[in-house]
C-alpha cells in the first residue's frame, strides 16, 4: 500500500470550494485531495487544473483513503443542512484526532452546536470565516478561524500560506475557540452593508445635489480612494459609477433595478446584536434601508406622500458639499466600525471566547471586502488601550470625529430638509449625540415605565430602587 497523497482535502466544488483548492494547490507543500458530491464538478476542476496535481476522490472512504493522518478537510458547501449532512459523511470515514473544517457562511450558533457534536466523537471541529469572494479564495482570503487550539497548531501554517497578505502580515488568526471565527466573519458581513449603505447615501446626496454624472462621481470616488477614506469598497464604487450599459448607452447604475438583495448575514448580525442588548443601528439601517428598497408594492403606492420635489435640491457649491459629504461618511464610518467591534467585544463576553480585537483590525485589511487604510487606525487604537470600552474614543478618531462633526450635522439636516432618505449618516448621528449626551430621556422613560408597570427606577442622589405611587402624588 502507497501512502496518502494529499495532506490536505477539499469537499464541495463550487466556486468557493475549488477556488480555495487551487489556492492550497498552488502552495509550496500542498497536495490537495478533492471531493464534490456530484462528480460532474470533480471532473471539470482536475481537468482544467492539470497544475494543481489534485488528487480527486469520488466517494466519501476514497477522499479519507488520500488524506494524511491527522486528515484535513475544509468543507465548502451551502450552509445549513448540506453542511450538516457532509460533517456526517466525514466521521463515518474519517478518526478521532482529524480535522473537520467549515468554511462556509454558517450561523455561529449552528457552529457551536456542531463543535460540541463533532467534539464528543473525537474529532476537531474548526468554523471558519472565510471572507473576499471567489476572487479572494483564489488569490488570499481573509480567514477568521474558530475551533480548538489542538487544531490550530496543524492549521495555522496551511492557513498562513494561503490567506491574503497586508503590510507584511498573513489575514488570518486563531480568532477564538467554537463559533468565534463564524461569529467574526458575520459581523464583518453586518459592517459591510453599514459601509456599502454609507457609500450610496454619499453618492445620491451628491447626485442630487449637484447634478454630476455618474461617471463624473466615478472620478470623485477615484479622488477619495486616494485619501483616508482609501478601501477596497470605495474602489469599486467608482468602477461601477463608471461602467456603461452597453445595451442602452445609459450609465449601468441608471439601468439596474434600485432593490437590494441580502442572503441574510446583515440580519444575523442585527438579531444577535438585539439578543446581546447592543446597539448597531447603523448596521440595522443599512439592513432595513435593502428591505426598504426591495418592498416594491409598497414604494409604488407611496410616492404620492407629501414632501420635497425630487429634483428641487442644488447646491450652490458643487466642491464643498461634496467634501462635506467626504467627511460625513468619514464620520458615520467610524462609527459602524465602532459598533462592529462593540458586538464582537459583546459576543466574546458572552459566549467565553477571547478575541484579540487589534489583530481582527489587523486580517481584515487584506482579502476581505471592508479591507481598508482605516483598519490601520482601529489596529493602533486597540494596540494602545486593549480593553478601550468604545473605539470612537480612541485619540485618533476623536480628532477626526472633531474634523468632520460640523460637516456631519450640515449633511444630515441637509439631507433632511431635501427629502433624500440617509439613514446611514442619520442615525449614525444619532449614535454619537446618544453617546456625548450626558444626560439622557432616558430617564423619563423610567418614570413612564414605573408608572404603568411599577418597573421601579434609581435615583441620581442615593443607592435603592424607588417606586413612586403616581396617582397618589397627582
Ligand atoms: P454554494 O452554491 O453555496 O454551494 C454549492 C456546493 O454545495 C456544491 O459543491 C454542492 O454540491 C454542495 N452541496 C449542496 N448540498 C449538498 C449536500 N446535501 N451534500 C453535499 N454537498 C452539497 O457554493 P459557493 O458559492 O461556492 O459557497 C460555498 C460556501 O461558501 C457557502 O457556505 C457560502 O455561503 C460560503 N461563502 C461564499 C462566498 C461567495 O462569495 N460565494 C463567500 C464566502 C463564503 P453539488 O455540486 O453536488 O450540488
Amino acid at each position: 500500500t502507497t501512502s496518502p497523497a494529499a495532506n490536505i482535502g477539499v469537499v464541495g466544488l463550487a466556486v468557493m470550494g475549488s477556488n480555495l483548492a487551487r489556492n492550497l494547490a498552488s502552495r509550496e507543500g500542498n497536495t490537495v485531495a478533492v471531493y464534490n458530491r456530484s462528480r460532474s464538478k470533480t471532473d471539470e476542476l482536475v481537468a482544467e487544473h492539470p497544475e494543481a496535481e489534485f488528487v480527486p476522490a469520488f466517494s466519501y472512504e476514497e477522499f479519507a483513503a488520500s488524506l494524511q493522518k491527522p486528515r484535513t478537510a475544509i468543507i465548502m458547501v451551502k450552509a445549513g443542512g448540506p453542511t450538516d449532512a457532509v460533517i456526517d459523511s466525514l466521521m463515518d470515514v474519517f478518526e478521532p484526532g482529524d480535522i473537520i473544517i467549515d468554511g462556509g457562511n454558517s450561523l455561529f450558533t449552528d457552529t457551536i452546536r456542531r463543535e460540541k457534536a463533532v467534539r464528543e466523537r473525537g474529532f476537531n471541529f474548526v468554523g471558519m470565516g472565510v471572507s473576499g469572494g471567489e476572487e479572494g479564495a483564489l488569490l488570499g482570503p481573509s480567514l477568521m478561524p474558530g475551533g480548538p487550539d489542538e487544531a490550530w497548531v496543524t492549521l495555522g501554517p496551511i492557513l498562513r500560506s494561503i490567506a491574503a497578505v497586508a503590510e507584511g502580515e498573513p489575514c488570518v488568526t486563531h480568532v477564538g475557540h467554537d463559533g468565534a471565527g463564524h461569529f467574526v466573519k458575520m459581523v464583518h458581513n453586518g459592517i459591510e452593508y453599514a459601509d456599502m449603505q454609507l457609500i450610496a447615501e454619499a453618492y445620491d446626496l451628491i447626485r442630487r445635489g449637484t447634478g454630476k454624472s455618474p461617471a463624473e462621481i466615478a472620478d470623485v470616488f477615484a479622488e477619495w480612494n486616494r485619501g483616508e477614506l482609501e478601501s477596497y469598497l470605495i474602489e469599486i464604487t467608482a468602477e461601477v459609477l463608471r461602467q456603461t450599459d452597453a445595451a442602452t448607452g445609459q450609465p449601468l447604475v441608471d439601468v439596474v433595478v434600485d432593490e437590494a438583495g441580502a442572503k441574510g448575514t446583515g440580519a444575523w448580525t442585527v438579531q444577535t446584536a438585539l439578543d446581546l442588548g447592543v446597539p448597531v443601528s447603523g448596521i440595522a439601517e443599512a439592513t432595513f434601508a435593502r428591505s426598504l428598497s426591495s418592498h416594491r408594492e409598497q414604494r409604488d403606492v407611496s410616492g404620492g406622500l407629501p414632501g420635497p420635489a425630487e429634483d428641487a435640491f442644488t447646491v450652490a457649491d458643487a466642491d464643498a458639499f461634496i467634501e462635506q459629504v467626504r467627511l460625513a461618511l468619514y464620520a458615520s464610518k467610524i462609527v459602524a466600525y465602532s459598533q462592529g467591534f462593540d458586538e464582537i467585544r459583546a459576543g466574546a463576553a458572552q459566549y467565553g471566547w477571547t478575541i484579540d480585537l487589534g489583530a481582527i483590525s489587523r486580517i481584515w485589511r487584506g482579502g476581505c471586502i471592508i479591507r481598508a487604510q482605516f483598519l490601520n487606525r482601529i489596529a493602533d487604537a486597540y494596540a494602545a488601550e486593549p480593553e478601550l470600552p468604545v473605539l470612537l474614543t480612541a485619540p485618533y478618531f476623536v480628532e477626526a470625529l472633531g474634523r468632520a462633526q460640523d460637516a456631519w450635522r450640515d449633511i444630515v439636516a441637509t439631507a433632511a430638509a431635501a427629502g433624500i432618505p440617509s439613514p446611514a449618516f442619520s442615525s449614525s448621528l444619532a449614535y454619537y449625540d446618544g453617546l456625548r449626551a450626558r444626560r439622557l430621556p432616558a430617564a423619563l422613560i423610567q418614570g413612564q415605565r414605573d408608572f404603568f408597570g411599577a418597573h421601579t427606577y434609581k435615583r441620581i442622589d442615593k443607592p435603592g430602587t424607588f417606586h413612586t405611587l403616581w396617582s397618589a402624588d397627582r
